[in-house]
């Protein structure tokens, strides 16, 4: 199974989710691997959970899918995206509740391991250079690592065996640990593909589906063919004003509308 769709951070937003699944019909896919945050911020989270049962074949669970279902998942968010979590519970059927609390935190495919924000220690880092990068690295052992959350497509390759060498007293210990100084960084800019060498490991962000953070509002997906050893950012535009609207409709805070156009 080499040809792996990564998705992520879909956020409510059925009509982007919808353009991505055309898009992905259109790909030679074998796996469709979501990353989680399939509601929060949005006007439609219940469509895009009953979306994500039927089109991907792992979800693993993110901090406003949390949130959807835990007060205690709550904590730390701002007033926003606190808002837009009352306004999804109301919206979310019993089914919707049951199939978010079937999503495991990481999962494990052949070549690919999958989680929402970072496979370190703290499990909703936000990975956005080389030392956040080096915890997530530490923390899976596949090839091929997947996260989400930053909503910012990028990929980070190290080499699996780095020689680093602590000075401890008169001493040099081995730190199995991965140095920031072995991590590289490469935006991936669609549609480009990006070549991971052989013998490196990668950690992959696909972007975001339903609210992209980089400056480009197109929806964001993966297509990572780990035979090849390639990743590829495909971008797809969708009617963005329709869901701006729809997101006033529903009484969600002004600045979740504006944010769609700017992808900010
Ligand atoms: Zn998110």
């Amino acid at each position: 199974m080499p040809r792996y769709a990564i998705i992520s951070d879909i956020h409510a937003n059925l009509d982007a989710f919808e353009a991505v699944a055309d898009d992905l019909g259109r790909c030679d896919v074998d796996l469709v691997v979501c990353l989680g945050d399939v509601v929060g911020y949005g006007p439609d989270p219940g469509a895009c959970v009953d979306l994500a049962m039927d089109v991907c074949d792992t979800i693993v669970v993110g901090n406003h899918d949390l949130a959807a279902i835990s007060d205690d998942a709550m904590r730390g968010f701002n007033d926003r995206a606190r808002a837009a979590i009352h306004y999804t519970r109301r919206q979310l059927a019993a089914h919707h509740l049951r199939a978010i609390e079937s999503w495991p935190e990481r999962a494990s495919l052949e070549a690919l391991d999958a989680t929402h924000g970072s496979f370190g220690p703290n499990g909703f880092e936000y990975v956005t250079a080389a030392a956040s990068a080096a915890r997530a690295f530490d923390g899976f052992d596949a090839p091929f690592g997947a996260i989400g959350h930053t909503h910012v497509p990028i990929a980070f390759v190290a080499h699996p065996a780095p020689v680093a060498l602590a000075l401890d007293g008169d001493h040099f210990l081995d730190d199995e640990r991965t140095p920031a100084s072995c991590v590289r960084t490469h935006r991936l800019l669609a549609p480009v593909p990006h070549a991971v060498a052989e013998g490196w490991r990668a950690l992959i962000n696909p972007g975001s589906v339903g609210q992209p953070r980089d400056r480009n509002p197109d929806a964001a997906w993966a297509l990572l063919d780990t035979d090849a050893r390639t990743v590829r950012v495909r971008r797809v535009a969708y009617d963005v004003e329709r869901v701006a609207d729809k997101i006033r409709l529903a009484g969600l805070p002004e600045r979740l509308a504006q944010r769609l156009s700017l992808g900010a």
